[in-house]
């Protein structure tokens, strides 16, 4: 055998539940530990480790991920009342991800791993389109009333109040007749939550070398649509646009409804910066356009430049239920596999290892090249035009990567 590549940093190893619980494991035996010392500092974030810990693991794991950089996270559970019985849990845990969020910050990126055979929706989409979503205010942090016979005719003001008193009103609306009743809505955002979304979107672009685009409304809404049009400029000119153009790549602003008719013409190939509602309907569509969620790979970037790599699918547990009563399953492992690649190439590229870069960029390669040779799990099997195509189990296309690897 070969020596193995050696590490220098370790990466923060975040490991989940269920189905990629079991694939983690067999991912690094099968495809990793055989090619790189793999050095990773290792969190469990499977529930029972989080039951016991009362969740304190997964806030040390989101700290280890701002101390060491780089990160990479096995898809958990996110409780409900049935998990909660489940796993007989003293408390309904929050999202792993919304906690690891919250202390890291930033903007979560999802793009599509396109491969051969698995065509598009939209045939034109040759490359993939990277959705980056705003995860804060707009309609996901609102305050809505609905007016109804008790209210009928009322007079609804935006009032703000300044801490020295002043105040400021707009009037919403003047719910007289003939139409007394209805809804109304505030929301809000803050330029510095806008501000630190453009600067994490215009650092992934460079990263990536890919262009940026965003949309807003801002002919209709001429105040919040605009601000956050204005801050984008702000933040371009004032400290990307010479590293853009020495790059050759762009940032193209355009309002949304023209983002979206261009979006479906283009080739692919770009980032897209959508504000917070418009990212959660976008991304699904996305991901359903290019094939399969088991092929979305998510990264979430935080200001200050850490990187946490995951699949975007979650723990696929009606797979792990038949894996447990001794079925054979066929789960893809490509998501999951990508979260690695991004995670080793990202170390390698902060610690000047350029074997650990390579050997991402053999792994991606060499599950392109299976994919191509016709074996593929069940979902992409359903899917894909080839000709030669062959369904193998979860464990036998982690055999099938290696050995591409190792050649
Ligand atoms: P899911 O695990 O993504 O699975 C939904 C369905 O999509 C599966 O039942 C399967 O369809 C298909 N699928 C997803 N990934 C696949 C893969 N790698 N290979 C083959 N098929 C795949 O979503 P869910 O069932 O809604 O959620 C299950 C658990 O995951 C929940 O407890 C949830 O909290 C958690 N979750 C975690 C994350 C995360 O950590 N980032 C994200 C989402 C959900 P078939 O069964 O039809 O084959
Ligand atoms: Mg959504």
């Amino acid at each position: 055998m070969t020596e193995r590549i050696a590490m220098t940093t370790p990466l923060v190893e975040c490991d989940g539940d269920e189905m990629t619980r079991i694939i983690w494991a067999w991912i690094k035996e099968l495809v990793l530990e055989p090619f790189v010392e793999l050095k990773t500092e290792y969190y469990d974030l499977g529930l029972a480790e989080r039951e016991r810990t009362r969740d304190a693991v997964t806030i040390e794991a989101a700290q280890a991920i701002k101390r060491l950089g780089v990160g990479v996270k096995c898809a958990t559970i996110t409780p409900n009342a049935e998990r909660v019985e489940e796993y007989g849990l003293s408390e309904m845990y929050k999202s792993p991800n919304g906690t690891i969020r919250a202390i890291l910050g930033g903007t979560v990126f999802r793009a599509p791993i396109t491969t051969a055979g698995i065509v598009p929706y939209i045939a034109n989409w040759t490359k993939p389109i990277t959705i980056a979503r705003h995860a804060y205010g707009d309609i996901y942090k609102n305050t809505e009333l609905r007016l109804a016979e008790d209210f009928a005719g009322a007079r609804v003001e935006l009032v703000a109040t300044a801490p020295n008193g002043r105040e400021q009103r707009a009037l919403v609306h003047d719910f007289g007749a003939p139409c007394p009743t209805g809804i109304v809505q505030g929301i809000h955002n803050t330029d510095a939550s806008i501000e630190s979304f453009a600067h994490a979107c215009m650092t992934f672009a460079l990263d990536t070398k890919q262009d940026l685009w965003f949309g807003t409304k801002d002919t209709i809404s001429k105040v919040y649509d605009r601000r956050f049009r204005d801050i984008f400029d702000e933040v371009f000119w004032g400290h990307y646009r010479q590293r853009f153009a020495e790059k050759g790549i762009e940032y193209f602003y355009t309002l949304i409804d023209d983002a979206v008719a261009r979006t479906i013409r283009s080739e692919g190939g770009f980032i897209w910066a959508c504000r917070n509602y418009d990212g959660d309907v976008m991304s699904d569509m996305v991901a359903t356009a290019f094939g399969s969620l088991a092929m979305m790979t998510s990264v979430l970037v935080s200001p200050e430049g850490y990187y946490e790599y995951e699949a975007a699918h979650g723990t696929v547990q009606r797979h792990y239920y038949r894996h447990q009563a001794g079925e054979e399953t066929s789960t893809n492992s490509v998501a999951t596999l990508f979260a690695w690649t991004g995670a080793l190439r990202r170390r390698g590229q902060i610690d000047a290892l350029p074997e650990l870069c390579a050997f991402a960029d053999r792994l991606e390669t060499a599950c392109h090249e299976t994919i191509a040779s016709g074996i593929m799990t069940g979902d992409l099997y359903a899917l894909s035009t080839l000709a030669h195509k062959k369904k193998i189990d979860t464990k036998g296309f982690l055999v099938e990567v290696a050995r591409r690897i190792a050649e």
